[in-house]
């Protein structure tokens, strides 16, 4: 294929998956400026490829009904798995990012498990199985971990402090996956998949508020890594010099005080108990709330002190943050040199597996540029 037929091929099937409205043969060719023939020979070939179909919508154009075009969103997918400590989350989502399929795997700790990479292996092949997904049709499998990753082709894991490893090959913890593997940081992921589905054409900062701590940064349509990939690592930045004692052995990083495992597992209840609690008022569970509370606002104000952009929070302690957002942005502002207000924080739009959603969204994205 002529680089320049690929490259008409690829407006026409980028059109048609940003189009949400009704598109026809019609409308793309006179949006891309494309003559009709043209138009129809690419839309033969995606068709045979099963790439795009007929809508089944009709609308009049002029005195004649045309058919609606739409992209196939399953006609490829990738697989996302977020690690944690204890716990696997397999999501399979197809080409608009939606979930196919999705499992959570509970296992001992990671660092007690002797062949965790075996386990993982046989359980991703058991999720492919279980859900009827084609492998054919599987553009690879991303894996998020809460960790650094060495930014050079030793796949080695520099530090992974909720994992309690530090210096492990890589190998170690995938096993023999036989598909196209991308391993990336789970902040990272998570930033990249809620960049990609709510915040094109600006620049975020994203804050993952899960057991560990981190964050990413989006910035000229893209991930800023940092030269060791540790950029976004806002978890270890300091907030109280001294403070409490962190995972990664230092005190009073941000992680150590805005972690739910501070609401949650450390008390020995679920999130849930614990809002529930501080509905009721129970005085120890206010105590803890405001102080981690007026910590995070540290935490966001130094990220928007070195920044100057959108801050978003995710994470699984985003689900009970609506009612404590204003007294947040208060206690952001109060925090602030320049600005009066904390309009630019915000709670991530997607609220479910965004971690696994965006490992996978590597291969979706491959897909999409080369198709
Ligand atoms: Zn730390």
């Amino acid at each position: 294929m002529t680089q320049r037929r690929r490259q008409t091929r690829n407006s026409i099937y980028h059109y048609l998956y940003e189009t949400r409205e009704f598109c026809s043969k019609q409308s793309l060719a006179r949006d891309l400026r494309l003559s009709l023939p043209t138009v129809y020979q690419h839309l033969t070939e995606l068709m045979e490829e099963g790439l795009v179909h007929y809508s089944g919508e009709q609308q009049s154009t002029g005195g004649r009904k045309a058919m609606g075009l739409e992209i196939v969103a399953d006609a490829r997918y990738a697989i996302g798995v977020s690690v944690t400590e204890t716990r696997l989350r397999f999501v399979a989502a197809d080409l608009r990012l939606g979930e196919m399929a999705y499992r959570k795997v509970h296992h001992p700790s990671v660092a007690e498990m002797e062949n965790f990479g075996d386990f993982l292996t046989r359980e991703l092949e058991r999720f492919i199985d279980d859900n009827a997904l084609d492998r054919d049709r599987l553009l690879g499998v991303g894996i998020a971990l809460p960790a650094v990753i060495a930014p050079d082709e030793s796949r080695r894991i520099t530090l992974a402090p909720t994992l309690h490893l530090r210096d492990v090959e890589l190998q170690r913890l995938m096993g023999t996956i036989p598909y196209p593997l991308y391993i990336e940081n789970d902040a990272t992921s998570g930033g990249y998949a809620e960049w990609f589905t709510h915040w094109q054409g600006r620049d975020i900062a994203y804050l993952l508020l899960e057991t560990g701590v981190g964050g990413a940064i989006l910035v000229n349509g893209g991930q800023y890594r940092g030269v060791n990939h540790r950029s976004g690592e806002f978890g270890h930045m300091c907030v109280e010099p001294g403070g409490l004692p962190c995972k990664c052995g230092k005190r009073g990083c941000l992680e150590a005080y805005c972690s739910p495992s501070r609401v949650s597992d450390d008390l020995g209840i679920s999130l849930k108990e614990f809002f529930d609690g501080l509905e009721r008022h129970v005085p120890e569970y206010e105590t803890l709330w405001y102080d981690l509370l007026r910590h995070l606002a540290i935490g966001v104000n130094n990220i928007r002190m070195a920044l100057d952009c959108d801050v978003v929070l995710g994470g699984f302690l985003t689900e009970f943050l609506p009612p404590y957002m204003p007294l947040l942005k208060e206690y952001v502002a109060a925090g602030n040199t320049f600005e009066p207000s904390a309009d630019y924080l915000h709670l991530s739009n997607l609220r479910r597996h965004t971690v696994p959603l965006g490992v996978a969204l590597h291969f979706i994205k491959e897909f999409l540029e080369t198709i």
